[in-house]
């Protein structure tokens, strides 16, 4: 399952980790907001370390779709919904910054950059209204959308939105470019080190696997933090979802396109390969480590995709997850109990390439000093009731999922045989959870129990690899961390 961008990213430059060393900004993650927000306090003068626990853009960023718009399927009215209008307002401004950010970075460095019209469509007539609602509310906000009719996808769209001059890029050569550049600003980036905790203090302390750094401010750009404090990772879902891209005969969409439909989430856009245009499909997402089968989505994508654009000829298959909030705005700013020097930026709900853009502008701002009105208001922003019954009802949904892998986890012993290749099962082993699985002829046995809230895990048939149904942390085969909220791997058995 590696990503079209990850197979194809030039060669990027890091630095040897020394334990001891004191910095003013200590960035946790390497995606596109750590990377961000490093290259703005580095170009400021600040002495900066990105600490990245696998590789740069190896988790969501690395294997998004990576579309840039500001019309995000029937977001605007999600936030509307949880929130309230003057928030919708700033959540826009935010969004158009971050893409005029980036946009002007792109042409600064030479990053290829595609800008295109940004098409949200009703697949199925229940839609439609969806359609409607987003295109009223774009436009109360001040944005030149258009109604669409025939928007250049080969198969029946009942209504669309269109928003034009929005943008594409490969997100690998945007890291590249953002690495290279905050390193020619004399910031560090270390790869393969994994932070365990940071505590706040003059300076602050930042505990990893190779050891401590010092430092004014922490910025945890984790996706999902891996710091409790604020209990961030029961305030965010995690959303798992499949990507896929094809060489076609034949023409290509001209735009870049999200369906509204619940029922049939489908993302579509191009980018340029060496040799011609490939398409991109995603969409199928699920509550991460909830689904029985995540390999049916990645069938049942492929199908749709074959259906619709005969003879597409798959190169790559890869997945990757984002996390929603209460009141679908990223948290962004200091954590509780971090006395204003660790600060967090998280849950841009598959909307993280303007979105990780805005908050990195918004951190520098705290941080160094700055007047962005939007982010105050973004602050400011009250939780309304209906934001925080959907917290109570998620956390409701994860008590569930405790009790129901606990039940299931005791009450079955382990097989006395491995399972069948490319499988994984749960059962007990005395009286602990014990994950058993086979992939590519190996057998592994590993505590079925995640290292960070002691939910029992879930076996994904897709990637191999063991998901937490409470707080979306993944890990291998082997028990090796691969993302979440967890900081340490599963013990083995
Ligand atoms: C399938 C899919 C498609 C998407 N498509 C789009 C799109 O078209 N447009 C759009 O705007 N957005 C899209 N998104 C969302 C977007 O990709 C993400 O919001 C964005 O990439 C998140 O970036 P990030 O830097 O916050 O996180 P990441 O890229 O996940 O970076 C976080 C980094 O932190 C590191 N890390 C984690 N724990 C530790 C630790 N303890 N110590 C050190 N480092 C650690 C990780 O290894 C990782 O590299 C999509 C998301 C998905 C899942």
């Amino acid at each position: 399952m590696t990503s079209l961008w990850l197979d194809r990213a030039p060669r990027i430059e890091t630095d040897e980790f020394e334990a001891g060393q004191q910095f003013d900004e200590v960035i946790v993650g390497a995606g596109i907001t750590g990377l961000v927000a490093a290259l703005l306090f580095s170009r400021a003068g600040r002495r900066v370390a990105v600490v990245e626990a696998r590789r740069v853009g190896a988790v969501t960023t690395g294997n998004t779709t990576a579309k840039l718009s500001v019309l995000q399927g029937a977001h605007l009215q999600q936030v509307q919904a949880y929130s309230y209008r003057a928030i919708v307002k700033a959540y826009v401004e935010a969004n158009l910054e971050g893409l005029a950010w980036m946009s002007r970075y792109a042409d600064d460095q030479g990053i290829p950059i595609q800008f295109k019209d940004s098409v949200s469509y009703a697949a199925t007539p229940e839609g439609v209204r969806t359609v409607n609602r987003e295109y009223d509310i774009a436009k109360a906000v001040g944005l030149p959308v258009r109604r669409g009719t025939d928007v250049g996808l080969p198969f029946e769209t009942h209504a669309a939105v269109v928003l034009p001059d929005q943008a594409q890029f490969d997100p690998m050569d945007v890291l590249a470019t953002l690495a290279a550049d905050v390193r020619s600003h004399g910031g560090k980036i270390f790869e393969d080190v994994r932070v365990s905790r940071a505590k706040a203090g003059d300076p602050a302390k930042v505990f990893t696997n190779k050891g401590q750094l010092l430092a004014q401010h922490v910025i945890v750009a984790t996706g999902i933090p891996v710091l409790d404090r604020g209990l961030y990772f029961a305030k965010v879902k995690a959303g798992r979802s499949y990507a896929m891209s094809y060489r076609v005969d034949g023409a290509l969409p001209p735009g870049m396109y999200m369906s509204v439909d619940s029922s049939l989430k489908r993302s579509v856009r191009t980018t340029p390969s060496a040799d011609g245009d490939l398409l991109i499909i995603g969409g199928n997402g699920h509550t991460v480590g909830r689904d029985p089968s995540p390999k049916s989505h990645v069938r049942d994508l492929e199908e749709w995709t074959q259906q619709h654009w005969p003879g597409a000829v798959r190169t790559h298959a890869w997945s990757a997850q984002d996390y929603e909030t209460p009141h679908k705005v990223p948290f962004v700013g200091w954590m509780p109990r971090g006395r204003g020097r660790i600060y967090l930026a998280t849950g841009y709900d598959k909307w993280g390439m303007t979105n990780s853009v805005q908050c990195a502008l918004t951190l520098a701002s705290d941080i160094l000093g700055g007047n962005t009105p939007w982010a105050k208001v973004l602050h400011r922003r009250i939780t309304t009731p209906r934001a925080f019954a959907w917290g109570v009802g998620y956390n409701a949904g994860v008590a569930v999922e405790y009790a129901k892998g606990y039940a299931k986890a005791l009450l079955r012993g382990l097989p006395d045989s491995p399972p069948d290749e490319g499988e994984g099962v749960v059962g007990r082993d005395g009286l602990l959870p014990t994950g058993m699985s086979t992939v590519n002829g190996v057998v592994c046995r590993v505590s079925a129990v995640c290292t960070h809230q002691h939910a029992v895990l879930s076996w994904n048939d897709q990637e191999h690899s063991w998901d937490c149904p409470a707080h979306g942390s993944r890990f291998g085969a082997d028990g090796t961390l691969l993302e979440g909220p967890a900081t340490r791997n599963l013990r083995l058995r």
